[in-house]
């Protein structure tokens, strides 16, 4: 873990913390879930759900996650075997890869890719082979089918995909997904999606969200992962969870046992009200979000960055050129005495770093007055 330094998240809201400026740089909501959830909560802290829970998690919270995938994808799981809860997103990732993989086995992923996926790769011993994401033509993000190929041989053990992705805000198509698929079928490995950004995808995306489970022959060998973090506006109480054939989970769980055998107990109940709230939470939660990304992206537009189209997720990246900047980490360590914000350099989420070193991300989940300070200080 030498090579693993403070994460960029932590050095940035740091800065943040330290100089006043408006942080859109870590993506964390700056206001709270729905209030039923948070009621819950409340209710199953003062009544007693404050010991260990069992260690795939609650039945309650695993029937509402089996449901909740049936209702949005039509995905039908058995809440007993093929559902495990997990300490957010991050455990579910890194137990699933130490799971799957041995040493010297190879893990396919997109860069720019979330931090979290060199570190548990490397924990694993394993080894990543990187696909680049480029913005094409229309500045939507894309990668090379023969990159993606050739990433592909005797070692591959896994597919990590985030779809949609950060730090891109991209959305996978359909046909994007079908030629990951037809590669993992073709060499017979497994997937692990993280899909936590799974209700934040707007109408003006290339696609709408599908899971690479549902492909044709994807179920028996794909963890589908995802969070409450997100979708409830809760990146503090680390509720998340993986799906999949009961083979994939339960060698998952056999790892989560010796990370931290199970996780917040009376949080379990509430996110599965949560999970069970009607259709209208969770469109006016993307609705919502996009309003945001709309002011936002409005905002950098006119104090003068070049803004990559965002199809999904609470973020956005935009090009420093235009305002002479060059190398995304000079700029964003600058950023907070120059103008009062912190947005976080794109480089450090690449192995090739020269792809993304002109890009900065911006995070929209913020309320709107917060939003719109920090496009009056990019101006100034
Ligand atoms: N994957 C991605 C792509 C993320 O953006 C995040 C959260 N920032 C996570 C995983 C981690 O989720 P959690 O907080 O539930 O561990
Ligand atoms: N997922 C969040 C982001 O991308 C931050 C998570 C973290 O701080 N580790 O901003």
């Amino acid at each position: 873990m030498r090579p693993f330094g403070t994460t960029i998240f932590a050095e940035m809201s740091a800065l943040a913390a330290r100089t006043g400026a408006v942080n859109l740089g870590q993506g964390f909501p700056d206001t709270d879930g729905p209030p039923e959830m948070l009621a819950a909560a409340a209710e199953a802290l003062a009544g007693g759900a404050n010991q260990y829970p069992p260690l795939a998690g609650i039945p309650v919270l695993r029937s509402a996650i089996a449901a909740h995938e049936q209702r949005f994808w039509a995905l039908a799981r058995d809440p007993d075997t093929e559902v495990a809860v997990t300490a957010g997103a991050t455990e579910a990732i890194a137990a699933a890869i130490l799971a799957i993989c041995e040493p010297g086995d190879e893990v396919v992923c997109f860069e720019p890719y979330y931090d979290s996926y060199a570190a548990s790769i490397a924990l694993a011993g394993a080894v990543r082979r990187p696909v680049t994401l480029r913005p094409g033509p229309s500045g939507r993000y894309e990668f090379d089918p023969d990159e993606l190929r050739a990433a592909f041989g005797g070692r591959t053990r896994l597919v990590l995909l985030n779809s949609p992705h950060n730090p891109t805000g991209k959305v996978f198509t359909g046909a994007e997904l079908e030629l990951v698929a037809g590669l993992c079928r073709e060499y017979d490995v497994f997937a692990v999606t993280d899909e936590v950004y799974e209700h934040l995808v707007f109408p003006d995306a290339a696609a709408p969200h599908v899971p690479l489970a549902g492909l044709p022959g994807m179920l028996d060998r794909t963890l589908r992962i995802s969070s409450a973090g997100k979708t409830f506006s809760c990146t503090g109480w680390k509720i998340g969870w993986a799906t999949g054939p009961a083979r994939l989970v339960s060698a998952m769980l056999r790892v989560k046992q010796f990370l931290t055998f199970v996780n917040g107990a009376p949080l379990q109940p509430a996110v599965a009200v949560a999970l069970n709230l009607p259709d209208s939470y969770f469109t006016g939660f993307t609705a919502g979000m996009q309003d945001r990304r709309d002011r936002l992206v409005t905002g950098l537009t006119e104090a003068g960055l070049t803004v990559l189209p965002s199809e999904g997720t609470y973020f956005v990246t935009a090009d420093i050129r235009p305002l002479g900047g060059a190398d995304g980490v000079e700029f964003c360590r600058e950023l907070p005495a120059r103008s009062g914000v912190v947005a976080v350099p794109t480089q450090v989420f690449y192995d090739r770093q020269d792809a993304g070193r002109h890009l900065i991300r911006f995070a929209f989940c913020k309320r709107p007055e917060v939003i719109d300070e920090a496009v009056r200080r990019l101006r100034n």
